[in-house]
């Protein structure tokens, strides 16, 4: 199929992507009104494909666990609110949301104080798929109260002084928008043959760490109002650790995005369905932060004392089993592997080349996952990097 043929150019209000530092609709940032996780339950949603992301919550547990017990919970005049950040939907979402709740019941029994009312807020992007959310939460007959919250966690989300634990999982990487430049022809940024950071040159990585550190800077900020005094705060989300370069981002653990996706890219340039300059205005949003860039980003708020604030390495993110299972048939890894990507940023690639194309590109991936994984090119791990802090509201 043409370019020119593509839904959502043809529509008239997409500016071409090769024209602008971003993908823009109407002269907006567009990451907020595209970006979602695959909807619904079908074998490339998110509900079906983010094991690795319960797996990661699940090793991280303790620490939360811990944090939660300096919570003051004697003092909450009988509400306590709790705000899951980037919570897209699925069985993942109910059960962090579980574990904070019966962790919170067992703090109080131990305590001896009777449990407060809870309200739980559920923030994500406002094309998430709140409506299968709210399904799920239906169905499972929750003791706490919900609400939806869409809105980007780069802006304010909540009143002051109103939140008393916030927790973030495996959200905080995505960055508010691509940097400015970096797909646009002509700027010094242009991220030319590449989709990513990984062999953009320091420059471009230079640009991805300036944008973390502004939307890292912002997010503590408006958390910094809106937290109450005592209030605790977990996060967990993709991390390098100190000494690796943002450039080796995707070699050091990030392969899902990795030459098997760019590879994807080529063959559909290679094979004229896309335009080489549409690939090279795509950028995935993505930043892996260090310690030190998270540590200078929650110090620059000043509202919050740092318990715990480091980047661990070999976060298991699949069991020994079921990684066998994934990397031993190679034609079905390719399968797994591309319907685990589009999981994530389907929306993205569908909203820059459209949903045939879209096809096309993940039908060329699951080829290339499998014949780079049979040749020895990719090398998948069960282990990821993840930073993790936990604060206190000062
Ligand atoms: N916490 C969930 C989801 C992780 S996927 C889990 O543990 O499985 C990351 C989620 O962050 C996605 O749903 C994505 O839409 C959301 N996200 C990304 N950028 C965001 C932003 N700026 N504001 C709110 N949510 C965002």
């Amino acid at each position: 199929m043409a370019i020119g043929s593509l839904p959502n150019l043809a529509k008239g209000e997409f500016k071409s992507a090769s024209s602008n530092n971003e993908i823009v609709v109407n002269g907006e940032n567009n990451l907020s009104k595209v970006l979602h996780m695959s909807s619904g339950s079908g074998e490339s949603s998110y509900a079906q494909n983010s094991s690795r992301q319960s797996s990661v919550f699940k090793s991280m547990q303790q620490a939360f666990h811990r944090l939660i017990q300096s919570l003051p919970v004697e003092n909450s005049s009988g509400l306590l609110r709790i705000a899951d950040l980037g919570c897209a939907t699925g069985m993942n979402t109910v059960s962090e949301v579980d574990f904070v709740v019966t962790t919170i019941k067992k703090l109080c029994s131990k305590r001896g104080v009777s449990v407060p009312q809870l309200q739980v807020f559920f923030n994500d992007l406002p094309c998430n798929d709140f409506n299968g959310l709210f399904m799920l939460l239906n169905s499972s007959k929750p003791d706490y109260m919900a609400a939806g919250v869409p809105r980007s966690f780069y802006q304010a989300l909540f009143p002051h002084d109103s939140i008393d634990i916030c927790f973030s999982i495996m959200a905080l990487h995505w960055l508010s928008q691509v940097p400015e430049g970096v797909g646009n022809e002509g700027s010094c940024l242009y991220n030319k043959g590449n989709v990513w950071i990984n062999g953009g040159g320091a420059q471009v990585a230079r640009a991805y760490a300036e944008q973390s550190q502004k939307d890292l800077r912002g997010f503590f900020r408006w958390r910094g109002e809106e937290m109450a005094k005592g209030g605790v705060m977990f996060i967990c989300a993709m991390g390098r650790p100190n000494g690796v370069s943002a450039e080796q981002q995707v070699t050091s653990e990030g392969e899902y995005c990795g030459p098997d996706f760019e590879a994807a890219w080529d063959d559909l340039i290679s094979e004229g369905i896309v335009k080489a300059e549409t690939r090279d205005s795509f950028n995935l949003p993505w930043y892996f932060p260090n310690a030190d860039e998270m540590k200078e980003a929650v110090e620059a708020s000043g509202a919050f004392e740092i318990v715990k604030l480091e980047v661990c390495s070999g976060v298991c993110c699949m069991a020994e089993r079921e990684y066998e299972e994934w990397v031993s048939d190679v034609e079905c890894f390719g399968k797994k592997k591309a319907r685990l990507v589009r999981s994530f940023v389907g929306s993205l690639v569908e909203d820059a080349i459209g949903v045939e194309n879209c096809n096309a590109l993940f039908e060329r991936m699951e080829r290339r996952s499998s014949e780079m994984l049979e040749k020895g090119l990719l090398h998948p791990s069960r282990y990821v990097s993840c930073i993790v802090a936990a604060l206190v509201r000062k």
